[in-house]
Order: C-alpha cells, then structure tokens, then sequence
C-alpha cells in the first residue's frame, strides 16, 4: 500500500509477537509496547529537517546536524497514551496534544470529549498515535481538525492497522503517510482488527479484568 510503511525490523516484529500473544502479562506488555513505539517512532522521523551547526567536541571543531522541525505528538485518548512514553524517550522536547475520542462499543463510531493542542507552527510536524488503526475514524475526524491549523504534514503512527481503516484514510486524505509495524487481515464485526491483539488501552493499563 502506498505510503504505508510497514517496519519489519526484528526487534520491531519481535516486540509485536509478545504485543500479539494473549499470555503476555502487564509489564511485559509495557516493555514491548515502549519499545515497538521507540522504534516505530524513529522510523517515522527518518526524514526529519536538520541544519548545519558548527560545535566543537572535546577534541576540536565539528561541522554537525540539528534537528529544525518541530514535533507535535497527539495522541488519540486513551490506548494513544500508551505510546508517548517510547516518544518521548526519543524526543523529550517534542509537544503534545490532547484529544480525546471514545468510541461506542454499539456502533464503533467514536465521538470527540476533549481537545486541548499546543500552539501549531509551519514547521511543526504533527504526529497522530493511535495504537490500533481500525476504522480509523477518530484519526480521520483529527486529521480534518488539524488541518485546518496549517501544520507541515500530519502523519499517523499506528503499532497494528487494518486494511479498511487504511483504506479509509487514504481515500479521504491522500499522501497521508502511515508507519505501522504490520497490516493484519480485516476488522471483526465488533470492528476489533484480526487477529490483532486485543485491546491496547486495556492491556498497556491493566484495565483488562
Ligand atoms: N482498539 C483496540 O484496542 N483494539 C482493536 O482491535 C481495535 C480498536
């Protein structure tokens, strides 16, 4: 699929498989989980601008890189939060936004409760985390608002995604870039991806009981 860019670094498939299997108990889940979102980060700022600067190292003068786009992370409420701790590992400086969208276990649809976003500039590079991109209709709904505010690019950081939900963005909003570690078969008819790994948000927090 075009634009998806599926990360099949063995430490990245390694972290999903324990991710993916139902007997990984909490901690573990978090070790992988931050580890896999680390990595898929990275891999989703491959292309980030830098600059010229010269320094000097201990030993002498050094002609280096610095890292000029802004980075604005949002991560979709709640199993989103669940990846900022492997951002911010990476890139402690990077902003973040809040929005939360909870979905109605009935009908999938998820509805917006709360929105509160840093400042967005023309060389901010806002990155959507959602660990299951399934219908992707929250992102979709984020997406259109942040648009709106005129950012560098939106890209969307997803740890499983289902074809539909991919499809999905990518009719609405064409060149949107997405850095997934796999593309599973389909969505359920509780539009749970399959075979997925079950609830993020629910099995990063505990709340799995
Ligand atoms: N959210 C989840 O946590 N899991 C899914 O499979 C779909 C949405």
């Amino acid at each position: 699929m075009k634009n998806v860019f599926v990360n099949k670094h063995p430490l990245v498939q390694d972290s999903l498989t324990h991710l993916r299997n139902k007997k990984t108990k909490l901690q573990k889940f978090r070790h992988h989980s931050n580890k896999i979102c680390h990595l898929l980060f990275a891999d989703a700022m491959h292309d980030l601008k830098t600059e010229n600067v010269d320094i000097q190292t201990p030993v002498g003068p050094a002609n280096c890189q610095k890292l000029i786009d802004e980075i604005v992370v949002v991560p979709v409420l709640r199993s989103g939060i669940a990846m900022l701790f492997g951002v911010l590992q990476l890139l402690p400086k990077s902003k973040i936004g809040f929005v939360g969208m909870e979905r109605d276990e009935k009908t999938a649809i998820a509805h917006e409760y709360y929105w509160k976003l840093p400042k967005i500039h023309k060389n901010s590079i806002v990155i959507i985390t959602d660990p299951m991109l399934a219908t992707g209709g929250s992102i979709a709904h984020l997406l259109e608002k942040l648009a709106k505010k005129k950012p560098k690019e939106i890209r969307v950081v997803s740890v499983v995604s289902a074809p539909e939900g991919i499809r999905a963005l990518q009719k609405q909003f064409p060149g949107l870039k997405i850095f997934t570690a796999h593309i599973d078969k389909c969505l359920n008819d509780r539009k749970y991806i399959v075979p997925g790994l079950g609830d993020y948000g629910d099995r990063y927090f505990g709340t799995d009981v």
